[in-house]
């Protein structure tokens, strides 16, 4: 956890003459299940995780907003008035899209001072992205005297990472970091944008997030590539099923009808989405019957159909996956987020975790020119601000 008198402390040195008034706590997120299944109309499973970007900001007498990054060890500035147009350094994008979303939405922002300060691994998949819009966008709220419902605070949040970082991202990183509960595991539908949240009964177990600390580049350019294949698969099935508008309404058994109409890659692509649709549904029924073995299974399930059928994974994530697997205790793994890098996450009893890191450090950190990082993380609340 991070130390507020800490971030005060670095506050005041870095800004002296400004006085922080406000903290921002916004959490990273993991998905439990439900993937690359957003842009195809279908569900995801997130929950919000106990690391989370912190904020510290004040009011400033100027007209800038100032805001400086530890992970970058930079402060960038903008008129409070008038954000401007994206620029460098990248990261810069995510506080100033949001000011000018934040105005575009009638809000106001003040000139201010930021020190933000993140636990979520940058580019892992667990959406520090994310953490920096909302955080921004609650401290930018905050020093404005203002505030925004949830849901319309993640739609601006993804406004700004459409318009301002250039990626076409679903809802489910925005809305999981506003909307998280402890405890508790969002079903978010796609579709609709509905959400209702489900109890992650994990008692004797835990989610380990294991962080391959790599990033192959392959992922921005295979993105667009899948999303093409998703569509061309639709336009076969439209062909017998008219009515259907996404992925979402395709079943196995539709899909199977048209398998010799269409490419082996374009099926295998489709196949995945449309399973991957149902064990998302049958996760969040698994948890809600308190069936955690079940719930590991679909991991497993989801993790396999990524690396095998959708083309997604990488070594690194399927060595962690199998290396789970074969230690007693651990109910499923899967790798979270786009893939091709970033974490894969573990269910486990508590008294595997031990071997989980031997076994980790024996099969993967020799093999790999990074070691896996482990820490385990619980299902918290959504972002909040408090008043210092
Ligand atoms: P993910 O959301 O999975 O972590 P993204 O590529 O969507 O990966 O977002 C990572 C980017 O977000 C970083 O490259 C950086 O530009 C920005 N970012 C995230 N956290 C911070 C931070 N604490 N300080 C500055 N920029 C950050
Ligand atoms: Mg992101």
């Amino acid at each position: 956890m991070v130390n507020t008198g800490e971030l005060i402390d670095r506050f005041r040195g870095l800004f002296p003459g400004t006085e922080p008034v406000w903290t921002v706590r916004a959490p990273g997120r993991v998905n439990l299940i439900g993937e690359h299944t957003d842009y195809n109309d279908g569900f995801v499973l997130p929950m919000a995780m106990s690391q989370a970007l912190h904020v510290a900001a004040g009011p400033a007498a100027d007209d800038l907003i100032a805001v400086h990054s530890t992970a970058y060890g930079q402060t960038v500035s903008f008129p409070a008035a008038d954000p401007g147009p994206p620029g460098e350094p990248f990261w810069s994008n995510y506080p100033r899209g949001v000011a000018e979303m934040l105005r575009r939405e009638g809000v106001r922002p003040r000139p201010g001072r930021l020190l933000i300060h993140s636990e979520v691994p940058l580019g892992g998949g667990v959406s520090s992205s994310a953490a920096l819009e909302v955080g921004c966008a609650l401290a930018m709220l905050a020093l404005a005297g203002q505030s925004l419902d949830p849901v319309r605070l993640a739609m601006l949040a993804r406004r700004a990472e459409h318009e301002y970082a250039g990626s076409p991202c679903g809802i489910m990183d925005q809305f999981i970091c506003v909307l998280g509960r402890a405890g508790h595991a969002l079903l978010l539908d796609c579709r609709t944008q509905t959400f209702e949240h489900v109890p992650l009964p994990l008692a004797d177990r835990e989610l380990l997030v294991v962080n391959t600390q790599v990033r192959h580049e392959l992922g921005s350019s295979e993105y667009p590539v899948r999303q093409r294949q998703c569509r061309a698969g639709l336009e076969h099935i439209r062909r017998i099923h008219p009515e259907v508008r996404s992925l979402r309404d395709v079943t196995p058994a539709m899909l199977k009808a048209v398998q010799r109409d269409m490419d082996e890659l374009t099926f295998d692509r489709c196949w995945h989405v449309v399973t991957e649709i149902e064990r998302t549904r049958r996760a969040a029924e698994a948890l809600r019957e308190g069936d955690l073995p079940e719930f590991g299974r679909l991991m497993y399930g989801s993790h396999f159909s990524l690396s095998g059928k959708y083309g997604v994974s990488c070594p690194e994530l399927d060595a962690v996956v199998e290396i789970a697997r074969g230690v007693p205790g651990v109910d499923g793994a899967r790798m979270t987020g786009g893939g091709f890098g970033g974490c894969a996450i573990v269910l486990a009893h508590r008294e595997a975790e031990p071997a989980l890191r031997a076994a980790l450090a024996r099969d993967y950190d020799r093999r790999f020119a990074h070691p896996a990082l482990v820490y385990a993380t619980r299902a918290a609340d959504g972002a909040s601000v408090a008043r210092l």
